[in-house]
């Protein structure tokens, strides 16, 4: 009936590539302290390619620190992390090559104040991937536009808006061509009025088939771009499913709870 299908919310879901079967991304039986803190506990996920996860969840739930794992920015005390299949050392020339694959946008931008946006983009790939310059510049350019701010190339960070800032980031790390994408609170530290902005970046990545790991507190975004959605509390992951399953029918009370003040 007319009643019925009104109350239904309407969600347009993106178009995107089916997920391969082939997993990039694998964490298992993750464990961590920090002293006497135990704040990832037994945590076991699997992103295969193609897949946009999305982890939500209270501040301090250990989002940040999960992350932070994935390229070895923090140590784990146990378990394995694998990168498409392989073993992440502790150190050394394989975490390094590793990391490249692994492309990270953080809260706070922390583009390099003292370059322009252009070498920000062109600095690792000429350091670390060895392309010569004009290659990296030419790639660079083709990302800027990517993003929307290719007509800010010359200019420093200050000159440019928080969410132009955010969008040099991505491109910045995508100028490493890396096989996965790790946002942290992308939007968190935005006016709003700029969020959507890099919400769409995030979302045209997605749509080309980018495997991506996005912790956010933007539940629109979630619904939309996530294949799959993993709900942490208290370094544990307490739920994990298809983000209508999650958001219409949570099945733990923190989530619940969790979702209530959020929405
Ligand atoms: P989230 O990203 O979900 O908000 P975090 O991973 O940032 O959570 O933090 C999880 C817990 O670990 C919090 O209690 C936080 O205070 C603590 N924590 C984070 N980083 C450190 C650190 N470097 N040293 C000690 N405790 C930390
Ligand atoms: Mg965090």
């Amino acid at each position: 009936s007319e009643s019925q299908l009104s109350s239904q919310a309407v969600v347009s879901t993106i178009n995107k590539p089916p997920a391969t079967d082939r997993p990039l991304v694998e964490l298992s039986h993750v464990e961590k302290h920090y002293g006497r803190l135990h704040v990832l506990k037994d945590i076991n996920i699997q992103v295969c390619q193609g897949e946009v996860l999305v982890v939500v969840g209270p501040s301090g739930s250990g989002k940040s620190t999960m992350c932070r794992t994935i390229n070895r920015l923090e140590s784990i005390d146990s378990g394995v992390i694998r990168i498409d299949g392989e073993l992440l050392p502790e150190e050394g020339k394989d975490l390094a090559r590793l990391r490249a694959e692994v492309g990270m946008v953080f809260q706070s931008f922390n583009l390099f104040a003292n370059k322009t946006i252009l070498e920000n983009v062109t600095l690792a790939p000429m350091k670390v991937r060895h392309m010569d310059k004009k290659d990296a510049e030419d790639f660079a350019m083709d990302l800027l536009a990517r993003v929307g701010v290719e007509s800010q190339a010359s200019k420093m960070p200050s000159q440019l808006s928080g969410g132009q800032q955010q969008r040099v980031a991505i491109a910045r790390a995508l100028a490493m061509k890396p096989k996965i994408m790790l946002f942290d609170e992308p939007t968190s530290a935005l006016d709003p009025e700029m969020v959507n902005e890099v919400l769409d970046v995030m979302i045209e990545l997605a749509k080309e088939g980018m495997t991506m790991i996005c912790v956010t507190h933007e539940m629109g975004f979630a619904r939309r771009a996530a294949d799959r959605i993993v709900f942490m509390a208290d370094g544990r992951i307490l739920e994990e499913g298809k983000p209508d399953q999650f958001f219409d029918h949570p099945k733990s009370e923190r989530a619940q709870e969790f979702l209530s003040k959020i929405l």
